[in-house]
Formats: structure tokens, C-alpha cells, sequence
């Protein structure tokens, strides 16, 4: 392609609108524009790449064995009722009527529409397994869209769905899908990790994300040191250390008498436990939720955080939300920041940190007020322990007691194992060998096609741009004519760029009559592998400059030999 006739709009100032530095460097370069929140349109750059991606996708899953499809974006109500996910799902679920009034949804994801069409078309055992997939545009109304088309409201998605007649068949489909998923990312050029993690809104039994680890991931990851370990930090499990003696020895501590103190102004566990002159272990937060069974307690140790995601596991609830002031002050009588658990009437569940603690501090429902020596069973009574706190940098290994690592990731895939969560429901059977009909077992699998050309741009950039990875770029070479009014110059670079052509080879000629400030500019932004810099005084001596765009690496090639060299580098 000639610069010239393409519509690469780049942008020499940063956009206020961007957070994050792939955001930055998508408008900068040009690969992306914003047309309503959490809505883009992908300029010809940014639609090369992602044309790249989908290719290296597509490739991969065919290789699989599955096979393409694509299902429609508008979506029947009656479906989605039928899953019970009409409910379920929330706010995000883009809602809307036809001419006739009858009620549609654009897809946020596929489960329902896939089930439907696979409930009518499978009979017998002798047509699964099967494993059908697209890519396609979805919709999830993000309360929150950032990022560019990291956390978009529209965005491209690979989804695909398997589909057996047993567990082992299931099983050995997710498996599939786990390496070809490996393989995506690898060819793709991403540095990425394969984690166990929540299957939320989605469902099934169990699930892995692919994180790409970047500092602007919104997901925590844990990682062990010592073995393979890795989690989502809403799924990494709490290793619970052996007290030994010294636990022993706490648990025969004498319970001393509950009182009353005044902590005037003191709200946090910091404030608190500074003025009290204990340390933050010795106090338990106290977090009120609402919850559709009702208003509920959680209690953490002082130096803990609570997770809302493992609470809402731990209590098989769909909704769980910190409760509002008004809510607080309605439940405990105190204003938000003095809630305790002591003559509190709801249901209390603690961290699994908690038991055993004794004489410790709480709030005391009252403003300015914390309880000191406050003992469970003595004082109050708890409904449940679980594991609903964050893991951190401290905790060790659930699996194998070494260190843990605690590191940001964007999730760029995600795979599920269903189980019969959808063909129950919607009631897709086979009839078995033995003529009995029998549930097909199902798995999920998503790409953000955005999203990795998003991760892959947190990794791979400098301070001059982005350095796409040689499989995702969206040309392979670009030419740069130092000077376009040079006739030696120009019949140099147009040689080279129809050769490179002709072997197939994508590659931009910046054509333009600009500065070869601007274009050597442009060049490292825009961040295509190989630039070919062709300037008269090198081609007087016989030489064409070869830069390098991730090390900055200048090579001097001989005109003659410059098209098997940059063969050789692709
Ligand atoms: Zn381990």
C-alpha cells in the first residue's frame, strides 16, 4: 500500500481521552476513533491487525477441528427467558423491541442461540462431538467502558462451543481448546499465563482465563514460585497455616471483658488501631452487604480485604453489593465505618482468618465508639466461616506452601467447562448407543480479538510507539524514501516495494512529499517491524539502511542483496 492513499491520521499530541498507553498509541497512531463510549470504529491499520489476529485465530481452531459458523448478533428474548438469563444477566444486556413489540437482545455471548440451534439439528451419538465457532461483534453495556477496545461496550469476539456425550469427551475438548489457545497466544507473540479462574455470569464448573501480564491489567493474577499454581485473585485459594503450639496456647488465652472506648473521628483500621496503640491484626472490619436472600455481615481480620467475588461463592448468592450509608445506618444504627458485629441482627459470616481470634477490636455500631475484647460465641454468634478474603503477597502456596507472586493481567481468553449448565435447561439431548436419551455436555471458549491487540501493545511498545510482533503487524516493511524528489531514490524504492510484493510480502511505502523527520516519526509510531530506509548518499556508495523498529538496530545491506536479507528477517 502507498501512505499516501491510505487514512493513517496520526497524532503528534496524547489524547486526553486515553488511560492507558495502548489507548494512547491506538489514536496516535491511527488504528482506532471513538464514536460514542466504549464504541470504535477501526481505521485500515487497526482493522490489518486485527484481519491478523482473526487469521492466527482462525488458522488454530480449524487446525482443532472445529468449524466456523456464524450465528446472528440479534438475539430472541424468548431464549434468553428460557435460559433464565433474561433476569440474570442484568444491565449489560443491550435490550430493545421490534416493529412488533417484541423484545430482542443484541448478543452479549452465544450459549443460548448455539443450544437452540444445536438442541434441533443433534440426534444421535454418532454426531458429536462437535465443536462450532465464530468471530463476530457482540455488545455488553459496560457501566464503565475504558481502555479503547480493551474494555469496549462493541467488540469482536471469538466464541466457540463444544459439544460430547460424556465427561471424558468434555474433558478432553477443554483440553483442545487449552492448547490451541496456548498456541493462539504464542503465535499471536504474547507473554501470557493460563490461570484457574471464576466462571461468573457464564456458568459451568470450572474455567481458565489467559492473562497477558502487563501493569495496566485490571485482573490480579497469583503465580507460585515452586510449582505451577496460578489463579485469578478472586478464585486463589487461602493456604491455611498449621498454628502448631503457639495457636494452642492462643486458643487457652483468657477471654478478658468487652468495653466500650471512644475513637473520636477514628473510622479506618489505620486510624483506629494508631490511636488504640494495637496493631491492624488485632481487629476484625465489619462489611455489610446486601444480597437477594437480605442484608448480610462479613467480617475480615484488620490487615485483610474481603472479596466480594468469594463471599458471593462462598454464599451461593447472585447479587452481592457493599451496602449504601443509609443501609448501614438503618442496620447497625451508626453511620458507615463503625459497623461491628456484636447485638447486630443478620447474619454474620467471617473470613476463615478470623476463627480463633481473641479479645480483639470491632466497631460498636455507635459513632466515635469500637468494642475492645470482643470474643466470638461470648459476644456473638457466627453463621458460617469461608474463604472470602484477597490473597496476598504474604500468603504462601495453597498447593504447595512456596512463595506466591501477585501481578496485573489482562484477560484476552477464556475457556469453560459447561457441563450441562445450558443443555439442561434448554434441553439438548442425543440418544446414547443404547437408544436412552442423554444430556450433551458443553464448553465455552472466548478470544477478545481487541482485546489482545490491546495486551499486545502493553507489551510490545517504547517511547516512540508501538512495536508490533512480526505475525500481528499490520504490514511487514515499510519503505522510506528519504528523499521523494530524487528520481534514484524513488526508482530504487518502488523496485523494492514491488518485489516485496510480489513474494507477498505486506508492505507500506511512504510515498508522501513530507520531512524525513515526519516520516521517521510516523514509522517508529505506527511501529511495523522492518523499515527500509532508502537514501541517496547510502545508494551512491551501494548500501540501503535496514532499521530494526523493537531494538533500534541499523543495518547497512547491499542493494542487490537487500530482498533475501529482509526475506531472511520475516
Ligand atoms: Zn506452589
Amino acid at each position: 500500500m502507498r501512505y499516501s492513499k491510505m487514512l493513517i491520521p496520526t497524532l503528534k499530541e496524547i489524547p486526553a481521552e486515553a488511560e492507558v498507553i495502548s489507548h494512547t498509541l491506538m489514536l496516535r497512531a491511527g488504528l482506532i476513533r471513538k464514536l460514542a463510549a466504549g464504541i470504535y470504529s477501526l481505521l485500515p491499520l487497526g482493522l490489518s491487525v486485527t484481519k491478523k489476529v482473526e487469521d492466527i485465530i482462525r488458522e488454530e481452531m480449524n487446525r482443532s477441528g472445529a468449524q466456523e459458523v456464524l450465528l446472528p448478533t440479534v438475539q430472541p428474548a424468548e431464549l434468553w427467558k428460557e435460559s433464565g438469563r433474561w433476569e440474570e444477566y442484568g444491565k449489560e444486556l443491550l435490550r430493545f423491541k421490534d416493529r412488533h413489540q417484541r423484545e430482542f437482545c443484541f448478543g452479549p455471548t452465544h450459549e443460548e442461540v448455539i443450544t437452540d440451534l444445536i438442541r434441533k439439528e443433534i440426534r444421535s451419538y454418532r454426531q458429536l462431538p462437535l465443536n462450532l465457532y465464530q468471530i463476530q461483534t457482540k455488545f455488553r453495556d459496560e457501566i464503565r467502558p475504558r481502555f479503547g477496545i480493551m474494555r469496549g461496550r462493541e467488540f469482536i469476539m471469538k466464541d466457540a462451543y463444544s459439544f460430547d456425550c460424556d465427561e471424558t469427551g468434555a474433558d478432553e475438548s477443554y483440553k483442545k481448546m487449552y492448547d490451541t489457545y496456548c498456541r493462539i497466544f504464542e503465535r499471536c507473540g504474547l507473554r501470557f499465563k493460563a490461570v484457574e479462574a471464576e466462571t461468573g455470569i457464564i456458568g459451568g464448573s470450572f474455567s481458565h482465563e489467559f492473562m497477558v501480564l502487563a501493569d495496566s491489567g485490571e485482573e490480579g493474577v497469583v503465580f507460585c514460585n515452586g510449582c505451577d499454581y496460578a489463579a485469578n485473585i478472586d478464585r486463589a485459594e487461602i493456604r491455611i497455616e498449621e498454628k502448631g503450639n503457639e495457636g494452642e496456647k492462643k486458643k487457652m488465652m483468657m477471654m478478658k471483658e468487652i468495653k466500650k472506648v471512644n475513637t473520636p473521628g477514628r473510622k479506618t483500621v489505620e486510624e483506629v488501631s494508631r490511636y488504640l496503640k494495637v496493631s491492624p491484626q488485632d481487629l476484625v472490619k465489619t462489611l455489610i452487604f446486601e444480597t437477594e436472600n437480605g442484608i448480610i455481615a462479613g467480617l475480615v481480620r484488620g490487615d485483610h480485604q474481603i472479596n466480594e467475588t468469594k463471599l458471593k461463592r462462598f454464599l451461593d448468592s447472585n447479587i452481592m453489593v457493599l451496602a449504601g450509608d443509609e443501609t448501614v445506618k438503618e442496620v447497625t444504627g451508626a453511620p458507615s465505618g463503625f459497623a461491628g458485629p456484636v447485638d447486630l441482627n443478620i447474619a454474620i459470616f467471617a473470613d476463615q482468618g478470623v476463627k480463633g481470634m481473641q479479645n480483639f477490636i470491632t466497631g460498636a455500631n455507635e459513632i466515635d465508639a469500637h468494642n475492645i475484647n470482643v470474643n466470638i460465641g461470648r459476644d456473638f454468634e457466627i453463621k458460617g466461616y469461608g474463604d472470602i478474603r484477597n490473597v496476598r503477597e504474604d500468603d504462601k502456596c495453597p498447593r504447595c506452601g512456596k512463595d506466591i507472586d501477585i501481578k496485573r493481567g489482562i484477560e484476552v481468553g477464556h475457556i469453560f467447562k459447561l457441563g450441562t449448565r445450558y443443555s439442561q435447561i434448554l434441553r439438548a439431548t442425543y440418544i446414547d448407543s443404547k437408544g436412552k436419551e442423554q444430556l450433551i455436555i458443553m464448553g465455552c471458549y472466548g478470544i477478545g480479538v481487541g482485546r489482545t491487540i490491546s495486551a499486545a501493545i502493553e507489551q510490545n511498545h517504547d517511547e516512540n510507539g508501538i512495536i508490533w510482533p512480526m505475525p500481528i503487524a499490520p504490514f511487514q516493511v515499510f519503505i522510506l524514501p528519504v528523499d521523494t524528489k530524487d528520481t534514484t531514490v524513488m526508482e530504487r524504492s518502488e523496485k523494492i516495494y514491488n518485489s516485496l510484493l510480489d513474494k507477498k510480502i505486506d508492505v507500506l511505502i511512504d510515498d508522501r512529499d513530507d520531512r524525513p523527520g515526519v516520516k521517521f516519526k510516523d514509522a517508529d509510531l505506527i511501529g511495523i517491524p522492518i523499515q527500509v530506509i532508502i537514501g541517496l548518499k547510502n545508494l551512491r556508495e551501494g548500501n540501503i539502511e535496514i532499521k530494526i523498529r523493537r531494538n533500534g538496530e541499523i543495518l547497512k545491506w547491499r542493494v542487490d542483496t537487500v530482498i533475501d536479507k529482509i526475506m531472511e528477517l520475516i
